[in-house]
């Protein structure tokens, strides 16, 4: 019906005009000069998108169907383990290149964006960090080549943000660890080969009773909940961790007891790159597309792009999306750099994801009634946008986080 009456009132065919939004026509980049290294990186990761991941997105969002073959095809180029060293198989490179990374994957297709951060920011990065030699090699090595993926299981269906009061719990017996609890929202739930799993030895203690586990997946004793029918990201499975007597080795303790707060915190803040970049590639795949159509869009006489009410969205567009990119970069240079970039992750998450969540409303809006169907792909960027505001910390969780280091900071 909206495909008809957009032919009848003479502007190109849809088909046309989504498939010019499967193009990249407008990369608003040249803020800042990247090195060599990652402006290679960029093209690679820009070319795989284009050709493997955009012209398959809407399917993938449809079905609700995880790009395995695609991310077979990623752990071959390295994007599956990007700062983990040769040594663990992984690519050696920093986190620089990693956000570039997944806002190039995620322009593609945004689901495809939250699987590779999570394998990345949330599975590899807290057994790079705390796991022991052994752990390395057992639990990284596999888990880069896009054969394994793995998933973290922090949050409880009773408790997300105050990630504090965990419920599930391990209990020592013999040389086994057992985990009974359930964990909720779990990204890669369905599709994953092993968990970073938080649990608490003693509720008493409240964070600091929370431990992190290795276990593998499947295993006796671990079952899937339901997968979530979500708004977006629905190429990407969520879903419960139900542990009932789940048995695994001690030696899968990761970090010391007790410190399992604290891995999950400083798992988060690397994460919070890892979404931001995702909010990034969706909130520039938003744009691409509203520019796209608005300079082939006739209204009165002239492409809409001469209207100053559509050049004021693109202005505000750019502005929040090219200050959300350096946010993002600074933040990944600080982590590369040995520097603390707590506060800095989340102003990036913060800014990035509700720049893509205005930029893909406003997008909507440039396209009009074009906007609110799925012949184009802005519908799909404005849900996809949405989850960024929530998951690895809201938006609310993430102002905390900020007021707290600048409070900190004055006070010093
Ligand atoms: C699609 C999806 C994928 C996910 N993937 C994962 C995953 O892989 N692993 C994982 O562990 N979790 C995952 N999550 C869970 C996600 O991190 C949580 O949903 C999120 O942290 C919010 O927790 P909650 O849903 O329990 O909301 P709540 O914590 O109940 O918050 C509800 C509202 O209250 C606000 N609020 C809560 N506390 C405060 C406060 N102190 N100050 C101000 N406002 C506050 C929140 O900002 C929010 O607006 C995922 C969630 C979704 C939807």
């Amino acid at each position: 019906m909206a495909a008809a009456a957009f032919l009848a009132r003479g502007g190109g065919t849809p088909r046309a005009l989504a498939f010019g939004c499967l193009r990249r026509l407008h990369t608003v980049y040249q803020s800042v000069e990247l090195p060599e290294t990652h402006q290679m990186l960029r093209q690679t990761c820009r070319d795989f998108a284009e050709k493997e991941l955009m012209p398959l997105a809407a399917q993938l969002d449809r079905e609700h169907r995880f790009p395995a073959e695609q991310v077979k095809k990623m752990g071959g180029l390295g994007l599956l383990a990007m700062d983990v060293p040769e040594a663990y198989k992984g690519s050696g490179l920093d986190y620089l290149a990693y956000s570039i990374a997944v806002e190039e994957i995620s322009r593609g297709c945004a689901s495809t964006g939250v699987i590779v951060s999570v394998n990345n920011s949330l599975y590899l990065g807290p057994i790079l960090k705390f796991g022991s030699e052994e752990q390395k090699h057992q639990w990284i090595a596999p888990f880069t080549s896009g054969d394994k993926i793995g998933c973290f299981a922090l949050s409880e269906p009773g408790n997300g943000s105050d990630a504090g009061a965990a419920s599930t719990v391990a209990r020592l017996d013999g040389d086994e660890w057992v985990l009974n609890g359930t964990k909720a929202w779990i990204t890669n739930a369905w599709d994953a080969s092993a968990t970073v799993v938080f649990a608490t030895t003693d509720k008493s203690l409240k964070h600091k009773g929370i431990s992190a586990f290795l276990v593998p997946m499947p295993t006796p004793g671990l079952s899937l909940g339901k997968k979530e029918d979500k708004l977006g990201i629905r190429a990407s499975s969520t879903a419960n961790l139900i542990f009932e007597d789940c048995r695994i080795p001690k030696a899968n303790l990761l970090g010391q007891l007790g410190m399992g707060f604290k891995i999950a915190m400083q798992t988060l803040d690397a994460g919070r790159i890892g979404i931001a970049s995702q909010a990034l590639g969706i909130a520039q795949a938003a744009m691409d597309c509203a520019v796209d159509y608005a300079e082939k869009r006739m209204a009165f006489g002239s492409p809409i792009t001469k209207l100053q009410a559509v050049q004021f969205k693109l202005a505000d567009m750019a502005v929040a999306l090219e200050g959300a990119r350096l946010l993002t970069w600074r933040a990944a240079m600080l982590k590369d750099n040995g520097k603390p970039f707590t506060k800095e992750a989340a102003m990036a998450k913060l800014a990035a994801s509700e720049a893509a969540t205005a930029i893909a409303h406003q997008a909507i809006q440039i396209l009009g009634g074009m906007g609110y169907v799925t012949e184009m792909p802005a519908e799909r960027h404005y849900r996809d946008a949405r989850i960024t505001e929530i998951y690895e910390g809201t938006s609310e969780i993430q102002r905390l986080v900020i007021a707290g280091q600048v409070l900190k900071a004055y006070r010093s």
